[in-house]
């Protein structure tokens, strides 16, 4: 489990386990939710452009389908997948599939966000990667959106988020509010 806020790396890092396996001759495949199409229909591509090829897919359901005689599963932005994700990572591992799957931590109210909670907790191991605050310098905690829009889901770039560190978000959001009043 590779979880974090936006601009921590998470991709990057599922793309650099990912080649690795590669480069060992194993099978891979990243699947990531459709809905997630920035960059890219087909590829998983992080911010700094390193992409590797990538299956879109509606439902977490259709990763056992789709990752018969695969080495390797990676999943990216996993935040956007059902709950039953969970289950289908569990059936992977059981079945001997190595699973490495991305994901936001938490959404912009700091609120854990879809499946990662629970995948975490089923993981054999979870690497939290962190950004960097931009007011501060300090290790981010949270991505602070920066336009007001009340929807959880709203795919983004530097435009719409900051990371910030906890003590930079509690000032931000506190000035939000006395703005509202
Ligand atoms: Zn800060």
């Amino acid at each position: 489990m590779i979880c974090g806020s936006m601009f921590s790396g998470k991709t990057e890092e599922l793309i650099r386990r990912m080649k690795r396996a590669k480069f060992a001759k194993q099978k891979v495949e990243i699947f990531k939710p459709s809905i997630d199409t920035r960059y890219s229909d087909e590829d998983v591509v992080s911010h700094d452009q390193n992409s590797i090829h990538s299956t879109p897919i509606d439902s977490s359901g259709n990763i056992l389908l789709l990752a018969s005689d695969i080495d390797v599963v990676g999943i990216d932005e996993a935040q956007f997948l059902d709950e039953g994700l969970t289950e289908v990572c569990n059936k992977l591992a059981y079945n001997g599939v190595r699973v490495i799957v991305a994901g936001l931590d938490m959404d912009y109210k700091g609120v854990p966000f879809g499946p990662i909670p629970a995948l975490c907790a089923i993981a054999d191991e979870v690497t939290k990667v962190h950004a960097i605050c931009v007011k501060c310098g300090a290790l981010a905690y949270v991505s602070h959106r920066l336009i007001a829009d009340n929807r959880r889901v709203m795919l983004g770039e530097q435009q719409e988020y900051e990371p910030l560190c906890r003590e930079c978000y509690k000032k931000a959001t506190q000035g939000e509010a006395n703005k509202n009043v």
